[in-house]
């Protein structure tokens, strides 16, 4: 077959890699407008299911991805001077190095990889099999066909910029900080080991307009959000460029679309469904979607018939998400209303608002948050991750506690 993917993000390189996998001889170009090396965003936060995602696939990016990932264990959550708890672990990478991984392979594999292209309609494709739709939650080409495919866009309330900031965060880390002009937070986790990390700074339409983010430059913005910070910070400085332009202040796009392909066109990714970055999953639902399409194209003889699964699969695997990254966002567009709370109790609602809490639940939240507790967690979460790792196929031998070295278990 010959395809064109419009748009070089996780899921447009993603799906190339998949589809060559399965047949060799697809001819694939992926046609991205930013140049080499250049893109926007910082850390990606993701869990274990992605990574049984990408080894079940892929072997051979999925040890890449991972050998340039971060582990993170529990996260933090500041209220003022207080600090509460969360058990868990997760991992996060940088989008320009998850990036990189995902180019050197798709063009190991031979698909036809081309940045500085700019594609605003679907001019001089006639001769392609398949056009699929890559290009982010702002998708151009699906704005050309936006009655065919019924798209919604709905902005949130919050504004935020996507930063990054020379301190090393070692746990996923929420600090909440009230100012004259109402509260503004963060949420932030390691991108780079050792060196940086992403901060996402989000606050309500009001309390933006007060602190004067609509009229100010973006270094300006920068030592505001500085001062803002600067206990949680430890004096570290934020970062505005990532290997491309500045971040931006924005406002979250949902968006939704009732079909996703039509004719030989298909939306995939964020093209096709955003979910809040609250919920920290927009790229593993993109690589989710690449890995669904390429296995019904494989499966299926005529590429009308692919689509029409692929459509109906992802669309119903994605409503309920949608809705809970929708009550996520709104959870934090209302976040003040939790914030007379100390922080244990503010970190407990948080928690929360992803559906009812068992009583238990808030028993273990208080156990949590003493550190001996926490440290039986954190060997517990170890034999966990130890234990999903063997079973994906990333490591074939004992535990770490048996006394077997394991160069890449970090
Ligand atoms: C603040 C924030 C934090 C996030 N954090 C996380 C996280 O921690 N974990 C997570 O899983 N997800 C996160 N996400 C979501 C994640 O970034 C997206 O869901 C994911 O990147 C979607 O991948 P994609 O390939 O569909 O689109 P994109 O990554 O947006 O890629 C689209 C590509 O298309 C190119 N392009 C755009 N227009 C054109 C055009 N006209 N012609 C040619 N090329 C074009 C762009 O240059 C880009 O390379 C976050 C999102 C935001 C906003």
């Amino acid at each position: 077959m010959k395809i064109v993917c419009i748009g070089g993000g996780p899921g447009g390189l993603y799906f190339a890699i998949s589809m060559k996998r399965r047949d060799p001889a697809h001819e694939i170009t992926v046609i991205d407008r930013d140049p080499v090396g250049s893109t926007y965003g910082w850390g990606v936060a993701y869990w274990d299911d992605l990574l049984d995602i990408l080894y079940r696939n892929d072997p051979d990016s999925a040890r890449a991805v991972r050998a340039g990932s971060v582990v993170w264990r529990e996260q933090a959550i500041h209220v003022r001077d207080q600090t509460a708890y969360f058990g868990g672990y997760g991992f996060s990478t940088g989008r320009a190095a998850l990036l990189d991984v995902l180019s050197r392979r798709a063009r190991d594999l031979g698909v036809d990889v081309r940045h500085g292209r700019e594609v605003d309609n679907l001019c001089g494709f006639d001769d392609t099999d398949l056009i699929v739709v890559s290009d982010g939650a702002n998708s151009r080409v699906r704005q050309l066909g936006n009655h065919y495919f019924d798209t919604s866009v709905t902005l949130g309330e919050n504004r935020y910029i996507w930063l990054g900031t020379d301190k090393v965060f070692t746990r996923f880390t929420f600090a909440f900080e009230h100012t004259p002009a109402g509260w503004i937070w963060f949420h932030a986790y390691p991108s780079i080991a050792e060196k940086i990390s992403t901060c996402i700074v989000e606050c309500q339409p009001q309390t933006w307009h007060a602190l004067g983010f609509d009229s100010l430059e973006n270094p300006e913005s920068l030592r505001v959000l500085e001062n803002i910070f600067a206990r949680l910070l430890d004096g570290h400085s934020l970062i505005t460029k990532t290997r491309g332009a500045l971040a931006r202040w924005s406002r979250f796009p949902e968006v939704t679309n009732k079909t996703w392909y039509h004719d030989n066109v298909v939306l995939l990714g964020d093209a096709a469904h955003t979910t809040h970055f609250t919920i920290g999953s927009g790229t593993r639902l993109a690589i989710a979607d690449a890995v669904a399409l390429a296995q019904n194209l494989y499966e299926h003889a005529e590429v009308a018939d692919a689509l029409e699964n692929y459509d109906a699969q992802r669309r119903a695997t994605l409503r309920p998400i949608q809705a809970a990254a929708r009550t996520s966002m709104t959870w934090f567009e209302h976040a003040d209303r939790y914030l007379d709370r100390d922080a244990v109790q503010f970190a407990y609602a948080m928690a929360a608002r992803h559906g009812q809490q068992m009583p238990w639940q808030y028993q273990q939240h208080l156990l949590t948050q003493v550190p001996a507790v926490r440290k039986i967690r954190h060997a517990a979460d170890s034999g966990r991750r130890w234990w999903r790792a063997v079973r994906r196929g990333e490591l074939a031998i004992a535990p770490p506690s048996l006394g077997v070295r394991v160069s890449s278990w970090r």
